[in-house]
């Protein structure tokens, strides 16, 4: 049961081959058995789990249908959870139950999802490895020794191990879908707005969305209808229409006009991956698209200004981990600056206490012009380059991440040699623009994704694209060996 994925799923419930407690059961103990292996999980929430399913399976007796009635999935451990431990992967909230659910967890529940457990993260989102987390890091099941990618690394790591099929998770700067490619995934980080971060703990506010992980395009069609659309809760979500993402998955490739920009096939590439990308592209072109080289020329500045955006928003939005209301407090402080400074020195760990300092020294008076206010306008050139490319082709193509998964800890005592392997998926957060990574092949027993990005709220045509180079490749069928 455990291979099948959300689509076969619904099939099968729909069929009546199995119910969605016998399905909830048989992947609760396949995460028993073999989650101590990858540590993908903080919390399992079995009583939720069988409860949700029991309801699911009456609400299908009764009539209801649903691509998500009984689905089991699991939520990264920032999106809120009524009742339930949401820890963001830190010390800080080990002992905070969320008092509401996030409007996706709320959302998914209504159309009969079924939550396994939150997933293991890096701290407050912040990281390309998983292995800030205070709950220890997570392991890539297509190589123990690996990392799966960050920060919804456990996200990944669950669904890529056949212990669920799909799960969500959020993307700040890659972390949808650079755990996708490191795990073998399909992961869509939506347009920005398109789903709501009401509930969602915040890292960066102007950059963070929540989607889909998955190992189909079609699967993340499923999930991304259920967590998508306007939320009064939240001020940035936009009141657009959700088009029906699996009924727009069998569109033809023919005359689908591919961009591949030029600056993407540099030194840092490594040659092996740029390999795999040229034969997804050809794959591309089999299916009718034609391909023309384009140019985002301020891409090299990206990771700057992204590296002080991000760090400042969240200089921000940590604040309010002071050890007063609610999360982390120090034992026995002396005085108020002292419950502060423990709170947040023993609560936050090493990478979130570097990003607040970075965030509130570009923010800081002298500083502001030089940093913040210059890395604001090289986002808007990011997004100027994307938008007179969009003028030429209908989705950019390239590698999701110059490398593969590399080993744990290889890049621990080295922050900046991580930001650097961010390249390909910081600007489409920049912009605010849709991106999805796909399964594009092996370098050494490890994944490799190929990443799309299209105008705004095109996650239909991303989706699209992705489904049908899926019906022509089997990449993302293939099982890590022992799971
Ligand atoms: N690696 C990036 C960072 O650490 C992106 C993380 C994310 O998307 N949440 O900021």
């Amino acid at each position: 049961m455990h291979h099948m994925t959300l689509a076969e799923i619904a099939r099968g419930l729909a069929d009546k081959k199995f119910s969605s407690v016998e399905l909830t059961q048989t992947l609760l103990a396949r995460i028993a058995q073999l989650d101590p292996q990858i540590n993908s999980f903080i919390s399992l929430t079995q009583d939720l789990a069988l409860s949700q399913a029991k309801a699911a399976d009456e609400r299908r007796a009764n009539g209801e249908s649903g691509a998500l009635l009984g689905a089991p999935i699991a939520h990264k451990d920032l999106f809120c959870t009524q009742g339930i431990r949401t820890s963001c992967g830190s010390k800080m909230l080990d002992n905070f139950k969320a008092p509401y659910d996030a409007t996706v967890v709320a959302k998914l529940a209504a159309a009969g999802a079924v939550t396994l457990g939150k997933t293991n993260m890096d701290e407050f989102a912040m990281g390309s490895a998983n292995e800030s987390s205070w709950y220890g890091a997570v392991k890539n099941p297509w190589n123990l020794e690996h990392v799966p990618g960050g920060s919804s690394g456990g996200s990944a790591a669950a669904v890529a191990a056949r212990l669920l099929p799909a799960a969500t998770a959020t993307d700040t700067g890659g972390s949808i879908r650079q755990p996708a490619a490191f795990t073998n995934l399909t992961g869509l980080k939506p347009t920005y707005g398109r789903v709501s971060r009401w509930g969602m703990i915040a890292y960066a506010s102007s950059l963070d969305q929540g989607g889909p992980l998955a190992r189909t395009a079609e699967d993340c069609a499923i999930l991304l209808q259920g967590m998508a659309g306007f939320d009064p809760n939240d001020s940035t979500s936009i009141d657009e229409p959700v088009p029906d993402y699996s009924a727009g998955l069998s569109g033809s490739l023919q005359g689908l006009r591919i961009g591949v920009p030029k600056e993407y096939f540099s030194a840092g590439l490594d040659p092996r991956i740029a390999e795999l990308i040229h034969n997804s592209i050809k794959e591309l072109e089999k299916l009718g698209a034609v391909i023309k080289e384009i140019s985002l020329p301020n891409m090299q500045h990206a990771i700057p200004a992204y590296y002080v955006i991000a760090p400042a928003e969240a200089s921000s939005n940590l604040s309010r981990f002071d050890g007063v209301r609610f999360g982390y407090r120090c034992e026995n402080p002396e005085n108020l600056e002292d419950l502060y400074k423990r709170s947040r020195g023993e609560g936050f760990g090493s990478e979130v206490q570097r990003r607040i300092m970075v965030g509130a020294y570009a923010l800081s008076a002298g500083y502001y012009d030089a940093y913040y206010l210059k890395a604001q306008k090289i986002r808007r050139l990011v997004k100027n380059d994307f938008m007179s490319a969009f003028n030429e082709v209908d989705i950019i193509l390239g590698p999701t991440t110059p490398n593969p998964a590399w080993k744990l800890g290889a890049k621990s005592s080295d922050p900046v040699a991580a930001y650097l392997e961010d390249v390909y998926t910081i600007t489409a957060n920049l912009a605010g623009l849709p991106g999805l990574s796909m399964p594009a092949g092996f370098v050494d027993g490890l994944p490799v994704g190929v990443q799309l990005l299209a105008p705004y709220f095109q996650e239909g045509r991303l989706l699209n694209v992705a489904h049908q180079y899926q019906l022509n490749t089997d990449w993302h069928t293939r099982p890590p060996t022992g799971f």
